[in-house]
């Protein structure tokens, strides 16, 4: 489980603030959307979740550890982080770009391509055709596919998706957040994904936060108890 309290960010030189006193428990296992316009905070609530950036108070707890007493190379075992601009290697293959983090791990060869291959099955890619493409020989969704399979090269407990299908057609965002829900159903790790689509976030989400201008949460519930309202 995942525990925000009281965890507040404010940029240097901002006016506002990013995250206000953001208190908020993640159960392990569900699927939470963080949902709502842009400039709200998700993304910065992603990345403290990270460590990529560190708080200006507050605190979070992993598994009832802080996560600031977890070495960063550890937290990026337990974590893993997908962004809608996929941040592929565009000189690494497929193949090279889902081993990333199994290579940091030190697994040998053999076990990282049996790995590769696994996570290409999973997110529906046919390994044989795919593991030796460059990303931009690839489709939007296919990218995206690619992206996911990265995330959960080290087998994480925890997956942070920032709008991780916010670039692609609607038919293939559909087939995608299908394929996400199976992988989900089968793997059940703790996910926060972000999405500014409140239909996407309903049909993804066990419980859904809905945040407000200037960083805060107006809402956080599951989606039947939001529609009731
Ligand atoms: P969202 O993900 O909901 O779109 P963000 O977390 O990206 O919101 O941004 C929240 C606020 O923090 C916005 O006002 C944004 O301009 C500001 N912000 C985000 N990143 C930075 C940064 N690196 N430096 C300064 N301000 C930032
Ligand atoms: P999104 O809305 O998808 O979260 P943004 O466009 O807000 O993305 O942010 C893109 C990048 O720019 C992020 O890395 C964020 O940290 C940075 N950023 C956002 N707002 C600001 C800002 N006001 N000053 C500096 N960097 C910012």
């Amino acid at each position: 489980m995942i525990r925000l309290e009281r965890l507040t960010k404010c940029y240097p030189g901002q006016q506002t603030t990013a995250v206000r006193e953001l208190t908020m428990d993640i159960p392990a296992g569900e699927i939470v959307v963080f949902v709502g316009p842009s400039g709200c905070g998700k993304t910065t609530t992603m990345k403290l979740i990270n460590r990529l950036i560190e708080p200006t108070s507050g605190r979070i707890h992993l598994d009832g550890t802080d996560v600031t007493e977890v070495n960063p190379d550890q937290l990026r075992r337990k974590i893993g982080y997908a962004i809608q601009q996929t941040g592929l290697f565009p000189h690494r293959t497929v193949a090279d770009n889902i081993a990333t983090v199994p290579r940091m791990l030190g697994w040998d060869a053999k076990r990282i391509d049996a790995r590769v291959d696994e996570l290409l099955d999973l997110v529906g890619l046919e390994p044989t055709a795919y593991r030796n493409r460059y990303p931009k020989q690839l489709s939007g969704g296919q990218q995206q596919r690619v992206g996911v399979a990265r995330a959960l090269g080290g087998d994480p407990d925890v997956m942070l998706m920032d709008e991780p299908f916010g670039a692609i057609d609607p038919l293939n965002r559909e087939a995608l957040q299908n394929e996400f829900l199976r992988i989900h159903a089968e793997l059940g790790k703790t996910i926060v994904f972000v999405t500014h689509d409140i239909d996407e976030a309903i049909k993804m989400g066990d419980r859904i936060a809905i945040f407000r201008e200037g960083g805060q949460v107006a809402q956080y519930d599951t989606p039947e108890r939001i529609l009731a309202q």
